[in-house]
């Protein structure tokens, strides 16, 4: 007798795996080619970009669009060819035999070929107090909490492209923004450096790290560390926004694809893992570019690659 609480098993041609860039432009594709691809989101719908509050660098909006609302636009086009797009997430993956299992908390799928496109998630400081403070003044997103910190004081730790980003979309609510990186030369591109040294409201300090994060039931202020003199001070603040970089999302693969030194899933020109019928795009595959624009093309060229792929599957059967 079947066991009640075995999950019902959904047979699919081909998953794809998050629901950014790269996953709604692989499900576009995938669509237009007949094959009937299921999407299961992740966590967070439209993965990093529909957390972003402007994207001024996707060629076709030239006065720039919204994180959420290109999201959207890129669901309702792979629907618009028959992409199913599933508020789930896959928690447990089998790529030692075909087909392929997904798991979802409810759910079991067997699939003929996988899209891997699960992206990145922000970095930690891994600092006393960030953990304690999260949600009561520690975040990781401006687009989401910016509101809370009206009129306040605020740091956002980094010097890349999303700490200067974030920390200009946040001058908006804050009173300050005060950046606080590790070096005393930004990483960011040269466009955010200019617009964040001309904006009034936004401050730097260099060569600091933050060590500690402080306060009662919100945070209060960080202990810091400039990284030449050795010196440690108190810095009174209401928010600590932190945007040091990404780790991909693949401890779900580990030991069933080849991975990089960092964690990223090792791919070819064609898009594919090292499990045949595997493929993966976007920023899981990627450290080095990371756009909205690339993840995309990724996405669609692992889409025409698994096209072919089950086309030759089909032939051989
Ligand atoms: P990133 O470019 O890797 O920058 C991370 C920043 O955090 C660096 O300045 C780094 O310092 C600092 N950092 C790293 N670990 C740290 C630690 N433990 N403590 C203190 N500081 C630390 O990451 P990102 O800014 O998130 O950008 C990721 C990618 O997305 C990039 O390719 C970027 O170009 C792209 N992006 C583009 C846009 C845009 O085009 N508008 C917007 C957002 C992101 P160091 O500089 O010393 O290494």
């Amino acid at each position: 007798m079947a066991n009640q609480n075995e999950k019902v098993v959904e047979k699919r041609e081909l998953i794809i795996l998050g629901s950014g860039p790269a996953g709604l432009a692989a499900a576009l594709y995938a669509a237009r080619a007949d094959l009937d691809p299921l999407v299961l989101t992740g966590m967070i719908l439209h993965g990093q970009a529909g957390a972003t509050d402007i994207i001024e660098n996707y060629p076709g909006f030239p006065e720039g669009i919204s994180g959420p609302e290109l999201g959207q636009l890129f669901q309702t086009q792979a629907e618009r060819f028959g992409a199913v797009v599933e508020m789930d997430q896959a928690i447990n993956v089998d790529l030692s035999k075909t087909p392929f299992v997904v798991e979802t908390f409810g759910k079991k799928f067997e699939a003929k070929s996988l899209i891997i496109t699960t992206g990145a998630t922000h970095r930690k400081l891994n600092v006393p107090g960030e953990k304690a403070f999260a949600g009561r003044g520690v975040s990781y997103c401006g687009t989401c909490d910016g509101w809370f910190f009206k009129g306040k004081e605020i740091v956002v730790v980094g010097g890349g492209d999303s700490a200067l980003e974030e920390g200009l979309f946040l001058t908006r609510f804050a009173n300050s923004v005060t950046v606080i990186h590790r070096r005393d030369e930004l990483r960011a591109g040269a466009i955010l450096q200019n617009r964040a040294f001309s904006n009034p409201k936004m401050k730097f300090i260099w060569d600091t790290v933050v060590k500690e994060i402080m306060g009662d039931d919100t945070v209060q202020s960080v202990k810091l560390e400039n990284v030449k003199t050795g010196e440690v001070t108190i810095h009174n603040t209401d928010g600590v926004f932190i945007f040091i970089g990404h780790d991909p999302n693949t401890d779900m693969f580990k030991g069933q694809l080849e991975l990089d030194e960092l964690g990223y899933v090792l791919i070819d020109k064609y898009m594919e893992t090292t499990v045949p019928g595997v493929f993966a795009a976007g920023e899981v595959a990627d450290p080095n570019f990371r756009q909205v624009i690339t993840s995309a093309g990724m996405g669609a060229a692992a889409a025409i690659q698994a096209t072919r792929y089950l086309e030759e599957l089909e032939e051989t059967n």
